[in-house]
């Protein structure tokens, strides 16, 4: 069966002299691999198509058993030239797709999380978002598929938080509540401004998160909890090289 898939290309890797294998990410169907046969040398089916970061459309073939996919034709839509050819660009783009890669998609969430990559690629690639940035698209991805706490009001007696100071996280369950509430129970302290942050991530897109000129201490709160969050609720802790499944 032939079909036409629209993705983002996260990593590719050589299994024979001129045939590789490609992960990527598709709009519709989440993270994929496919074999793309003399995909090494064939610039006419594929050219420019098998480097990481492109957006491509690909004719896409499933064997006869369905076991797996083969790539048949690629047409380039969009390349990211900033952020191949800039290392700082490169090295922030490719812990976006690191991330992708290692948590996955849910089927429902692959096109928000498809257009939330794309748009976070476009920002990189025509701004200089601080080292901070890849944090704020993890989030955003821990958000759009289905980790969503209510950073707004307390879990507990429904009091708006943000004049609140400070709050309690409690990752387990995944709700903040007013310090009040929390009652010398168990749960992360964290600064308003922390979670108004956080907040303000699930309400917008990465093109706003530019302007955000935000205190060391709050983004690295931030950063703290929300891995921490995510490492309990989506199995993923950053080592050196890359995102660990837990
Ligand atoms: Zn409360």
């Amino acid at each position: 069966m032939e079909t036409t898939d629209k993705v983002l290309i996260l990593k590719t890797g050589k299994f024979k002299e001129n045939d590789l294998w490609v992960r990527f990410l598709s709009a519709s169907r989440g993270v994929q691999t496919a074999f793309a046969f003399g995909g090494s040398r064939s610039r006419k089916r594929f050219g420019g198509c098998l480097e990481p970061f492109s957006q491509v459309l690909f004719k896409i073939e499933t064997n006869k058993t369905g076991a797996y996919q083969v790539l048949k034709e690629g047409s380039l839509m969009k390349s990211y030239p900033e952020i191949r050819t800039n290392l700082r660009k490169t090295g922030l783009a490719a812990n976006c797709l690191k991330f992708i890669e290692s948590a996955g998609t849910e089927k429902e969430s692959s096109r928000r999380v498809f257009d939330l990559l794309s748009e976070t690629l476009d920002v990189i690639e025509s701004s200089e978002p601080d080292d901070f940035f890849p944090l704020f698209f993890r989030a955003k991805v821990a958000f759009e598929q289905g980790y969503n706490p209510d950073f707004t009001i307390c879990a507990r007696c429904g009091k708006p938080l943000f004049s609140a100071r400070p709050v309690v996280f409690d990752i387990e369950k995944g709700v903040i509540t007013c310090s009040e509430c929390d009652n010398g129970r168990r749960g992360d302290s964290v600064g308003s401004g922390t979670i108004r942050t956080l907040a303000w991530i699930q309400d917008t897109g990465p093109s706003n998160w530019m302007p955000l000129n935000l205190p060391y201490e709050i983004r690295q709160e931030c950063f703290s909890v929300m891995d921490k969050f995510m490492a309990y609720h989506m199995g993923l802790v950053w080592e050196e090289s890359g995102y660990r499944k837990i």
